[in-house]
């Protein structure tokens, strides 16, 4: 079978990694790269530390408007797969680069493979909740992570093409959270030089739209921060960083440690080992309950249901008083439950999409 496997950002990367693996031991995989994340930090370094084949096609498009970037990527995509005639168009998640890959494929009338698919957090003022539903529709695979994801699919009427396979984040949690200390990681520090990972800390990201359009938001977290009785790492991503630079020049925070974005090996490592999270990131609040690590999740909706149980996950609003006493709330901790699977989710992905083949070419 041949597969084209489009990816365009950083948590893409991640789970096209375990994929890809998998995928290449009996089949041919075509990857292209949107161009969506380009900085060293956000693409590369993944596809080094991980062992991700090169891309076979980076199309170099990032930028602009939601509108224009997507166009731009229909329509570079669908160059692609005319040239290379795949059996399936492989999607990951919700970006621009999911959904122009995936309205490409179907309008060639490519079937389109999507992992993690149903997922939905019911509100259209998150720009990723478009991509998801329109991307689900014109799925011929709908593959969840989760059972709340195969019953979001069943609300909207697509069961009959959806399962669920579990979740290639947590197959790469397993895989690879290990493999660095620590002690191992030097942090480069956006106000200059390097740093060690202090012995105790709290591990924070933040970059959606929703928490980065003013100063605000980002000076009521800084100050929550500020109030803990640890640092806080805060690898920051692009669209933050000119933004948390000045605020940690005109205030002197003096415990945060802003650096750079980190490698994935860096960011598990950093998960596993932090006192508490607090992110916006629909990825870390997985990981920090693959880590039993209570989660302070700055949104106003909820993105995983199934972390939010026990107050392991907590939502708040970006309000330093909030975010200080809803990271002193216990959380409880079963290890019985596990909604993720059992971090063998690339095999059963690489199993759906060969029966899904099948299934096509007997008919
Ligand atoms: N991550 C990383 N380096 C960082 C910050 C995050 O490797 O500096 C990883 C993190 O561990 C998680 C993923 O990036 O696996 C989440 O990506 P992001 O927050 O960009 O996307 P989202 O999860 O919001 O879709």
């Amino acid at each position: 079978m041949k597969i084209a496997t489009v990816v365009g950002a950083r948590p893409q990367f991640i789970k096209a990694a375990v994929v890809s693996h998998e995928l290449r031991k009996r089949h041919q995989e075509i990857l292209i790269h949107t161009g969506q994340h380009f900085d060293y930090n956000m693409s590369e370094q993944f596809f080094r530390e991980l062992d991700i084949p090169d891309p076979d096609y980076n199309l170099g498009i990032s930028g602009g408007t939601h509108g224009q970037m997507t166009g731009r990527m229909l329509a570079a995509i669908e160059e692609v797969l005319i040239k290379e005639q795949p059996d399936w168009v492989l999607v990951y998640g919700d970006t621009n680069s999911t959904l122009a890959a995936a309205l490409a494929a179907a309008k060639l009338h490519i079937p389109v493979c999507h992992v993690e698919a149903g997922a939905r957090v019911h509100n259209m003022t998150n720009p990723e909740e478009l991509n998801r539903i329109c991307t689900d529709h014109v799925s011929a695979l709908l593959l969840a992570s989760t059972g709340s994801g195969y019953d979001e699919m069943a609300n909207e009427g697509l069961q009959e093409r959806g399962r669920i396979v579990g979740d290639p984040m947590y197959d790469a949690f397993v895989e690879y959270s290990n493999k660095l200390q620590p002690a191992e990681i030097t942090l480069k520090l956006l106000t200059g030089g390097t740093a060690g990972v202090p012995e105790e800390y709290y591990y924070l990201t933040c970059h959606r739209e929703e928490n980065t359009n003013d100063d605000k938001d980002l000076l009521e977290i800084f100050n929550a921060a500020e109030r803990l009785d640890a640092p806080t790492v805060y690898p920051v991503h692009p669209r933050n960083k000119e933004r948390a630079v000045r605020l940690q020049k005109q205030y002197q925070f003096s415990k945060m440690i802003l650096t750079e974005p980190v490698g994935y090996l860096e960011s598990a490592c950093l998960v596993k080992n932090a006192k508490k999270i607090v992110t916006d990131s629909g990825g870390l609040q997985r990981e920090a309950f693959f880590a039993k690590k209570k989660c302070v999740t700055i949104l106003n909706f909820v993105c995983w249901p199934e972390t939010m149980v026990d107050n392991r996950n907590e939502l708040s609003r970006p309000l330093a008083d909030e975010i200080v006493e809803k990271l002193q709330h216990v959380q409880k901790i079963d290890d019985a439950y596990q909604p993720f699977g059992d971090g063998h989710s690339a095999i059963k992905i690489v199993k759906a999409l060969e029966e899904a083949q099948k299934e096509r070419t007997e008919k």
